[in-house]
């Protein structure tokens, strides 16, 4: 388990005065420690992660919305699978946001992000998000002509607009027990040349490359850019974001259970009690199993 001020060097709340330039995706926190430790410690958190997924589970009051956002190979995929792996499978969703299909392009952009919503009691996981079409979409204007939508409402204040109806959703959600939890994973533009030139040169990851990386790593800048103005949009106390170190991979594991965690700690999640008559339910059952030995 990291130290909670760690935690709350990368949690972002206001998006007054933000800015992507003042989070380093290197940075492992100051603390001292190894790859190797990072890996110990990770095993700890997730374990952590599980316990209080059982309560959140069997409260089955809250759902907690993980969105997770960042650009190619900054490490979705592989957060998903190390920092869940261990927690109970019954109580987690995910859901990858790919381009939209024809049914997905005839309704509103957040009524897809809405049918794949957790229930309560579960944690879900959004491998992409609502968030592209503030993203994607604004990097390439062309996307938003596809979205059907009448000409009239597509203006100069699109953007904004946007970014009030995702705040407002996410105030819905979090004032009906579905807590968002938002993640921009932070990588450098040398370290995403590395992981593009590793998935090229490794058979076992040459099927995760796709052209349109390379394409899309040609507008870095673009793409920093709107992932700054969608932060300092979007972030909000009950909604907040988490802009995490992402270079080192075991270190972005690290943050991402810790945060997890500590949020469903905060939500306190009790087994259900057992009133009077369940107990006498579980009186009259034991007894009759122990009777069975006579
Ligand atoms: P991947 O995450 O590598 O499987 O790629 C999914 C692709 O779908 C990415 O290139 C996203 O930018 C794209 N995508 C996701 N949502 C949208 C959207 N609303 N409009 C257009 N493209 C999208
Ligand atoms: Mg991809």
């Amino acid at each position: 388990m990291l130290p909670d001020k760690i935690l709350d060097r990368y949690r972002v709340t206001k998006g007054d005065g933000f800015k992507l330039a003042d989070f380093d995706p290197d940075d492992s926190g100051n603390v001292d420690f190894e790859k190797k430790d990072g890996q110990e410690l990770l095993e700890v958190g997730v374990k952590r992660l599980s316990r209080l997924q059982q309560r959140l589970y069997a409260e089955g009051r809250w759902a907690v919305l993980m969105v997770l956002q960042g650009i190619d190979t900054a490490g979705k995929d592989g957060i998903i699978q190390h920092v869940l792996t261990g927690v109970n499978p019954q109580g987690v969703s995910v859901h990858s946001f790919k381009q939209p299909s024809h049914l997905e392009l005839a309704h509103d952009y957040l009524w897809r992000a809405y049918r794949a919503l957790p229930q309560r009691g579960h944690i879900g996981i959004f491998n992409r998000s609502y968030y592209e079409d503030v993203l994607v979409v604004r990097v390439h204007p062309e996307l938003l002509q596809d979205q059907n939508l009448p000409p009239e409402l597509i203006t100069k204040d699109i953007w904004k607009e946007r970014y009030q109806d995702i705040n407002e959703f996410e105030r819905h959600l979090a004032r009906n027990g579905t807590l968002p939890i938002k993640f921009f994973l932070n990588i450098s533009k040398k370290e995403q040349r590395e992981r593009l030139l590793a998935r090229l040169e490794d058979p076992n990851k040459i099927w995760k490359f796709s052209a349109a990386d390379v394409a899309e790593r040609r507008l870095w800048d673009k793409y920093q850019s709107v992932y700054e103005d969608m932060i300092r949009n979007t972030a909000t106390e009950h909604s907040p974001w988490y802009v995490v170190p992402c270079n080192k991979k075991w270190f972005a594991r690290l943050v991402v259970a810790d945060v997890l965690a500590e949020h469903i700690k905060a939500l306190d999640p009790s087994f259900p009690k057992m009133s009077s008559e369940d107990a006498a339910d579980i009186d009259a059952a034991h007894k009759e199993l122990l009777d069975e030995e006579k």
